[in-house]
């Protein structure tokens, strides 16, 4: 993690078309060498976002500064930004070297050097074997490592990527999101990412935005806004949640379906209002007679159990809710405890590790 200063700052930018606001007075920094992820649904005004930060959008209002200056005089290929698209269009009758070489080519530098920055990228993004072959002889992985060394090659003081992993299978995914992440340390260039898939965010970047509406949600690391949502929508957009809606008695118990529940309520507000009570789903806990107390306790009845490998997540009915309650358990002690639907359990958990939420 590094706290070293802005390079990019956002200062209330919008971009309407027509009636429609697509985004909303968003203000941000983001750091030098920071790897940062856009995150929103469908719709939440991500990649506008990112087009007016390349050049491609004019923000209807407000100011982009790129270390210090005003960028918005500047037209896309003027900016020290690179911007590497959904569909990464390789040069399909070139090597991948020419590929790579070829934005330095166009800014003619001298031969020596060319070779000597195409080498060194080949190298980062491993593909010094591949350096010969054509795009029709990768794979959609190697592919994507191609774009990738042709953008870095040019050294953009920051490079944004359009959901760059949308095309990969699954698998693939994972296993590129951490070599982006590897390629972002080792450059040591500022990465702006855009997705709509939070968990690719949350392995990947140092901090997020999340945004709805055009609007940013909340800003933090992956894991505080995991942790310590701010508001109903970024708790359920961030992993999952079991949202408790309720009303406050006092700082220390919400009444949920007429249960009163021990929090620990730290947002001032008066007694009477609606509050939720988030609990993520590894925070509960099955109880047996054995269990150490529970601040919180209630008693439920299995509905569906789902193995994910690891983990089992069981969907607990309680009379706190008409959604069951997702509780994670090890799959180890899923086996020993066999659990299955039908079967009532209780379940636990403590005032601290709940979140309450007012919005
Ligand atoms: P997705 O994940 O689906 O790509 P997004 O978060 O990137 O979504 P944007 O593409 O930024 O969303 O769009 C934000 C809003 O602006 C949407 O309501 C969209 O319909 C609207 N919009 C985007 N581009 C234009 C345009 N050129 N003309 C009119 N409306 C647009």
């Amino acid at each position: 993690m590094n706290n070293s200063s802005a390079v990019l700052i956002l200062d209330k930018v919008s971009k309407s078309y027509g009636n429609g606001l697509a985004v909303d007075e968003v203000s941000l920094n983001i750091r030098e060498n920071e790897f940062f992820a856009l995150l929103g649904p469908s719709g939440c005004g991500k990649t506008t976002l990112l087009r007016m930060l390349a050049g491609f959008e004019t923000p209807s209002s407000g100011c982009i500064y790129l270390d210090g200056l005003d960028i918005s005089p500047l037209p896309a290929n003027k900016r020290p930004l690179n911007l590497m698209f959904q569909s990464y269009a390789l040069f399909p009758n070139m090597t991948v070297r020419k590929n790579i070489a070829y934005g330095l080519e166009m800014e003619r530098l001298p031969e020596t050097e060319i070779r000597r920055r195409v080498d060194e990228v080949l190298a980062t993004a491993q593909l010094g074997e591949l350096a010969e072959r054509k795009p029709d002889q990768l794979s959609g992985g190697q592919r994507q490592r191609v774009a990738l060394a042709r953008a870095l090659v040019k050294r953009p003081r920051v490079l944004l990527l359009d959901e760059p992993l949308g095309a990969l299978d699954k698998k693939l995914r994972e296993k590129m999101q951490l070599e982006l992440k590897r390629l972002q340390h080792e450059s040591g260039i500022t990465f702006i990412i855009v997705t709509h898939d939070q968990e690719e965010a949350l392995v990947m970047s140092d901090r997020m935005a999340v945004l709805d509406g055009g609007k940013i949600c909340q800003i933090g690391s992956p894991a505080e806004l995991y942790e310590n949502p701010n508001s109903r929508f970024v708790a359920n957009f961030i992993g999952v949640s079991n949202l408790l809606e309720g009303v406050r008695q006092n700082d220390q118990t919400v009444t949920v379906n007429g249960h009163a529940l021990r929090v620990s309520v730290d947002l001032a507000g008066h007694r009477g209002e609606a509050l939720a009570v988030v609990v993520r789903p590894e925070r509960l806990q099955v109880l047996d007679e054995q269990s150490p107390a529970c601040d919180n306790q209630v008693d439920g009845r299995i509905v569906e159990v789902a193995y994910h490998g690891l983990d089992t997540n069981l969907h607990v009915q309680t009379p706190l809710s008409d959604k069951p309650l997702i509780v994670r358990v090890p799959s180890s002690q899923f086996e020993l405890a066999h659990f299955a639907p039908g079967m009532a359990i209780r379940l636990g958990w403590q005032a601290r590790h709940a979140r309450v939420l007012s919005r």
